[in-house]
């Protein structure tokens, strides 16, 4: 399991990445809000976030990481953050510890919070029912009959697993980070492949077409011709605005 810390004190991070090695974790460490959401390109299985950053406010780094994806977040706060944890949690932050805290203490919540994102994520009623974009506490999130689960990387529709290829994975995952905007080829091309591809972006259309044939309807992804694409819910939209 990967986790991003993002902390800028060393004599909390340092002990911290220490101790979570031992218990097998990898973590990388960050100690600016910008260097955290730049790490977050290739999103990391959980972030732990500090709120009082130099370079910008946790909360707004907080605010950025929910808008693209539903990466757990646990906030790390001092004492006297009490306001800022209930606004943390109401922008979407999973849970938070206050300082100082031990490592097995850590371990606890990110079990726990895991343990949520890994939860069924299915509504019962399935497709019929209304289809506004859910997403779950953390990880695991649905579109209609879409649940598309960051933490085991699985894809299902109507309760039926999807076999993706990662890169397959990583793009739906990036369009469902924000449900109906419009991604233009080169931020796709950015962040699911590399910042720095500047080559022809066919492979991006390869893709497309190879999840459009796989989720088993052209709906889910529609070009927005001379701009990008964008993910929708095909019975929400009429399935008939995928020009391809
Ligand atoms: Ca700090």
């Amino acid at each position: 399991m990967r986790l991003l810390l993002i902390e800028d004190d060393d004599r909390i991070a340092d002990p911290l990445t220490e101790g979570l090695g031992r218990y097998g974790f990898t973590v990388d460490h960050v100690r600016t809000g910008a260097a955290g959401l730049a790490a977050t390109a290739t999103v990391p299985d959980l972030v732990l976030l500090d709120l009082g950053l130099p370079d910008m406010d946790g909360l707004d780094v907080c605010r950025s990481l929910r808008a693209r994806s539903a990466v757990p977040i646990i906030m790390i706060t001092a004492r006297g953050e009490e306001a800022d944890r209930i606004v943390g949690l109401e922008l979407g932050a999973d849970d938070y510890l206050a300082k100082p805290f031990g490592v097995r203490e850590l371990i606890a919540r990110i079990r726990a919070v895991t343990r949520r994102a890994g939860a069924p994520a299915f509504t019962p009623d399935g497709p019929t029912q209304s289809l506004a974009v859910f997403q779950s506490a953390s990880g695991a999130q649905v579109l209609g009959p879409l649940a598309l689960n960051r933490r085991t990387r699985e894809v299902h529709l109507n309760g039926r697993h999807i076999a993706l290829t990662p890169r397959e994975f990583d793009l739906l995952a990036f369009l469902a980070g924000d449900p109906g905007t419009v991604y233009s080829r080169q931020q796709i091309m950015d962040t699911v492949w590399d910042p720095h591809f500047f080559g022809p972006t066919k492979t991006l259309d390869a893709h497309v077409a190879a999840l459009r044939r796989k989720l088993g309807d052209p709906g889910w992804v529609t070009t927005v011709r001379g701009v990008g694409f964008r993910l929708t819910v095909p019975s929400e939209q009429g399935a008939c605005e995928a020009a391809g």
